[in-house]
């Protein structure tokens, strides 16, 4: 668990966005360190009568190419890339949220642009095509896979094809999964802001470096509020999106349990919720009673109470509750509900204590 003393430089307004955001890339971090660990990114197969020893190990998916095994080869790539691409992307994002933590804006930035636009965009392009993107990896040129050289009515058929696939269309609109990554002329999109960041000098016409001036290196001794804005407005909403993705990519490839799943899926609800919820109008009236702040989550007869039939998740103390602690706990007859097979928690687990206290911060 981390201390709320690295939240001190974001802005209370953001500090629960920040905290999604960190549960949303620790939730992708226990995709690949239990994955790994129980082998669901091993792919076996019986070998068809050749003995494994004729098998080319320095090199061995042109050897399985070569010797008629190409569905195989095409299964093996297919998990080597998914969990390789999703460690890499998860060590982008961890060390961005770090620096976001410290004020280290442009790093921050810098470590971002990767993760959202080119790992994220292989895992949408394996979840919609995954035939065509393993036929250009295993047997044609770099070049034809490259996503910097792919134009961007490819990439938005891709995005599309994805998003339908995920589901993640219930939350965030089609041309906004786009623009918040690759429209480098959107003011609300992060593309033109990464490239700022990585470039001290931009000559694109949509953001071009002003005279006598470098780009985003020169600021006074606070971060201007457009910045925080800018980061909490999207990347929630891309990182509920790879979630997404990557679950779909997982039940392709494993067995996914039901109990589990249906668990993650509420605290994802509910954190995505108190997120919405934390960055409104709403959570300035919360701020001064926490009990008076609703939640708008669906009415769901699945969270409510099975002793008097209360909604479990209406207030906000109620959803924070479940968010940091896994278990729905009734506010009228004091009951709770816990999940068979709650996960730990990690970085979002708070003590009792200091949850009352944390509901300041909404
Ligand atoms: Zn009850």
């Amino acid at each position: 668990m981390r201390s709320k003393l690295y939240l001190s430089r974001i802005p209370p307004q953001y500090r629960f966005a920040h905290r999604f955001t960190f549960y949303l890339h620790d939730y992708l971090a226990d995709v690949v360190i239990h994955g790994e660990g129980s082998e669901i990114f091993d792919y076996e197969f019986d070998g068809r009568g050749l003995a494994l020893d004729e098998i080319d190990r320095d090199d061995p998916l042109n050897w399985l190419l070569a010797n008629g095994f190409e569905k195989e080869a095409g299964e093996i790539a297919l998990r080597q890339c998914f969990v390789a691409l999703l460690s890499d992307s998860c060590h982008h994002i961890y060390e961005s949220l770090v620096n976001m933590e410290k004020s280290k804006f442009n790093v921050a930035l810098t470590l971002l642009r990767k993760p959202i636009k080119d790992n994220l965009f292989y895992f949408e392009w394996f979840l919609a095509e995954p035939g065509e993107l393993l036929s250009r990896f295993l047997s044609q040129e770099v070049k034809t896979y490259d996503v910097s050289r792919m134009e961007p009515a490819d990439k938005k058929r891709i995005l599309d094809k994805a998003q339908a696939l995920c589901g993640s269309t219930e939350y965030l609109a089609q041309d906004q999964l786009y623009g918040f990554r690759y429209d480098r002329k959107s003011s609300f999109g992060l593309s033109r802001f990464c490239d700022q960041a990585i470039h001290l000098v931009t000559n694109n016409a949509n953001y071009e470096t002003e005279r006598q001036n470098f780009n985003m290196i020169f600021r006074g001794s606070e971060i201007p509020s457009w910045k925080f804005d800018l980061v909490y407005s999207t990347l929630p909403l891309i990182l509920m999106h790879t979630v997404d993705v990557v679950q779909a990519l997982l039940s392709r490839i494993t067995q996914v349990k039901e109990e589990e799943a249906a668990f993650h899926a509420l605290r994802r609800s509910v954190g995505f919720a108190l997120f919405a919820y934390s960055v409104s109008e709403d959570a300035m009236v919360a701020s001064s009673n926490p009990e008076s702040g609703r939640l708008c989550l669906e009415e769901d007869p699945e969270v409510s109470c099975d002793n008097c039939g209360n909604h479990l998740l209406s207030s906000v103390r109620s959803a924070l509750y479940f968010f940091y602690h896994g278990v729905l706990r009734c506010t009228k007859c004091c009951s709770s509900r816990y999940f068979a097979d709650r996960p730990p928690f990690g970085y979002c687990e708070l003590a009792d204590s200091e949850l009352t206290e944390f509901l300041d911060e909404l």
